[in-house]
């Protein structure tokens, strides 16, 4: 399934600053509000798009990740990547925001209708963070990391309700559950209705009378959860990935805050990585490097052989073409540079010592670099590119 550009969804230039974005969300999100068109399930599709696009262009972190690898960098798995979507009650949740304090969502519908679940205040769990490392060849490949996380889980005596038992959780009795309350007040221009959080049950519609003595109230507990965390080849250390909802759990049946991967690399025995590409310095004697030989060479992806021609200078680049890193989210995929150097022995018998002043004083040992040689310069540059 492709996903459509965030950017186009909400009709935004990639310039678009935070003020522009909320305003062309804000439009968006009456247009398409399932309110004004029930049963309409194109609307609907239309409608959470939107509020997946505004969820993560209106946040910087996520904006950016999202500018620096696509759909991939906020879907590390169960997230929007994974067709999930957000569900209705993330989407009224954020309402708070768009359409400012004290003006609930249901006041712009013209109340009741649709009204409870926009008015009604969600908890939230706070974002998780954790580190994972990853060797190079996970990184090349992409791999699935089962992770045992520490975190905040719905309180297993009270099943996150907080209270101490069935009898001790009511539905809140100023405001019935909506978790606001209405006020009509006479002015100038007639009748108004203002609508405000409720003061008893602080917007969350339930009432609790005995607190459970487990989690003191909270509906929350440690508790550890394995999680499986899908990882797309690629990465790099520093880069950061999202789960949405797998972070710390919310009381009462709230929204469950996000789980905010950390990359780190775990250097590679004899590779090195620069970008996507990935070197390694290959030493040969100097007997090799005139007759020509055939080595070995580690990779990524196993062993490669490789060819030494006859007469091959030291500081030699060979490159072995898509053996590097895949960029994310891309087919694009780095190469394996391969660095000769010739090894000088640091020490000699004198029967070498003899060998070698012979082999000195042949004309063929004289260096005598010509136009087919490659200087340091040219070199470095052909690597670049
Ligand atoms: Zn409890
Ligand atoms: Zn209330």
């Amino acid at each position: 399934m492709s996903k459509r550009d965030y950017y186009d969804i909400l009709g935004v230039a990639r310039s678009a600053d935070e003020k522009e974005i909320k305003s062309s969300y804000r439009k968006l999100a009456i247009k398409y509000h399932p309110d004004k068109n029930p049963g309409d399930h194109e609307a609907e599709e239309k409608f959470k798009e939107a509020a997946e696009a505004y969820d993560i262009l209106s946040n910087p972190q996520k904006r950016q990740r999202y500018d620096q690898f696509g759909h991939a960098g906020n879907s590390a798995s169960g997230g929007y990547g994974g067709g999930g979507g957000m569900n209705m009650d993330d989407i009224f949740s954020q309402f708070g925001d768009i359409f400012g304090g004290g003006h609930p969502f249901e006041s712009f519908f013209g109340g009741g209708g649709g009204g409870q679940r926009g008015g009604r205040r969600v908890a939230r769990g706070s974002n998780l963070r954790i580190k994972v490392k990853l060797t190079l060849e996970e990184i090349a490949k992409g791999v699935e990391k089962k992770v045992k996380v520490n975190k905040q889980v719905s309180c297993h005596s009270c099943d996150g309700s907080g209270a101490k038992d069935k009898s001790s959780f009511h539905t809140c009795k100023t405001c019935g559950g909506s978790g606001s309350v209405r006020r009509v007040t006479n002015t100038i221009l007639g009748q108004m209705q203002t609508t405000s959080t409720c003061p008893t049950c602080n917007g969350e519609g339930v009432e609790i009378t005995a607190k459970c003595t487990t989690c003191r109230g909270e509906g929350l507990e440690r508790g550890e959860e394995t999680i499986a965390i899908n990882i797309p080849a690629g990465v790099s250390e520093g880069m950061q990935l999202s789960m949405s909802g797998k972070g710390n759990a919310a009381p009462r049946g709230g929204i469950p805050g996000d789980l905010i991967i950390l990359i780190e690399e775990v250097p590679h025995e004899s590779l090195k990585r620069d970008g996507l590409n990935v070197i390694y310095d290959l030493y040969i004697n100097f007997v090799d490097a005139t007759l020509g030989t055939s080595v070995e060479v580690p990779t990524i992806d196993g062993k490669a052989k490789i060819k030494i021609e006859p007469g091959t200078q030291g500081g030699k680049i060979l490159r072995l073409k898509g053996k590097g890193i895949p960029e994310v989210n891309s087919y694009h995929k780095g190469d394996q540079l391969v660095y000769v150097n010739i090894w000088t022995p640091k020490a000699v018998s004198n029967e070498e010592k003899e060998l070698l002043n012979k082999l000195k004083e042949s004309p063929n040992f004289k260096p005598q670099p010509g136009k087919s040689e490659k200087s340091f310069f040219e070199r470095i540059k052909e690597y670049f590119e």
